[in-house]
């Protein structure tokens, strides 16, 4: 706005209306774009919009103002990958330079045309390579910031996003929903005993046995330490106690450390109608110190009578 308003200006007063108007218009649009993205949060469309009508704007002017106006093409440009994803950019970019081409106007003899397109072209490759690897590293940023490296199962802070996903869809959709918090017995030992990596090995095997035992639906998180949690969308207490024990005899027959087999206690909680994802995780966890508490290598649902516990 404040690079465009005063060519608006000078070229009012030197008496090209046109162009004057055309930079008006666009720093109008830009104004307004910017305050509705400020209302609203929705920077997506605003940058569509205003992609295209810097290209096209910058298009308009350079046709009419020849070599002067096409100079602004090249912040256009950098602009427009900064705005749009950067393939739609580069086609944004093509058919300007095409449009330009075609028209003929902006230029005065060939060597103006070779310069620009080649000119306009590196700058845009530039741009693209810029964006795509920006696009690369913001993506490799959130798995390293949801992913836990240990297990490659999802961390806490993808856990916490998830649940309250999951507590959003239950109630719009009236639909049940489990939760399981697992948490590896007496896992110190093996720590203490055999050393931290024989440990982690443990964590490793623990968590690709469980993600291979479970439904595509259902979401495993590292919850810290030794310390999981399994989300079971569409699952009721009937089908937590069935999970429970599936897992137990799985964890039972499968799992091992170096000193021998490894179990694991597990709580679990329905979630509740007008429960948020806090207090039902306090429920299952609740619940898992009850399987602690009442001999370990078990597993008990919230609600559920202490005598009614799933063993392997
Ligand atoms: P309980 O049956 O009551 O759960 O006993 P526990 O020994 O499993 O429980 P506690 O919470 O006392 O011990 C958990 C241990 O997990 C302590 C900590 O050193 C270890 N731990 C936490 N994170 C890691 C990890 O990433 N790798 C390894 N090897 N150990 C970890
Ligand atoms: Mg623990
Ligand atoms: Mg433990």
């Amino acid at each position: 706005v404040f690079g465009i308003l005063p060519f608006a200006v000078y070229r009012f007063v030197s008496g090209q209306l046109i162009v004057g108007l055309v930079d008006t218009v666009i720093v109008l649009c830009i104004s307004g774009a910017v305050l509705y993205a400020w209302r609203t949060g929705d920077t997506r469309r605003v940058g569509m919009f205003l992609a295209v009508l810097i290209m096209l704007g910058t298009t308009v002017v350079a046709s009419m103002l020849g070599v002067v106006g096409l100079f602004w093409m090249y912040s256009t440009l950098l602009a427009t990958f900064f705005l749009v994803n950067h393939r739609l950019a580069g086609i944004f970019a093509l058919v300007a330079m095409l449009l330009l081409v075609i028209h003929g106007k902006a230029f005065q003899t060939t060597p103006q045309v070779i310069s620009f397109v080649v000119t306009a072209l590196l700058v845009s490759l530039f741009a693209f390579i810029f964006a795509a690897r920006t696009d690369a590293m913001r993506l490799q940023l959130e798995t390293l910031a949801t992913r836990d490296p240990l297990t490659g199962v999802d961390n806490r802070r993808a856990m916490e996003k998830e649940l309250q996903i999951a507590v959003e869809i239950s109630k719009r959709l009236h639909a049940t929903c489990g939760l399981v918090m697992l948490d590896l017995d007496h896992f110190k030992r093996i720590n203490d005993g055999h050393g931290h990596d024989a440990g982690d090995q443990v964590l490793i095997s623990f968590a690709s046995l469980i993600q291979k035992s479970i439904r595509k639906v259902d979401r495993l998180f590292r919850f810290g330490g030794e310390e999981f949690v399994l989300l079971l969308p569409g699952t009721d207490a009937a089908g937590l106690r069935e999970v429970n024990s599936k897992l137990l005899s799985k964890i039972a027959a499968e799992l091992r450390g170096p000193a021998g087999p490894v179990t694991s206690s597990m709580g679990a909680a329905v979630l509740e109608p007008d429960e948020d994802w806090r207090s039902w995780l306090a429920r299952a966890d609740a619940a898992l110190y009850r399987a602690k508490n009442s001999g370990r290598n078990r597993a008990i649902v919230d609600g559920d009578p202490d005598g009614a516990i799933d063993e392997p």
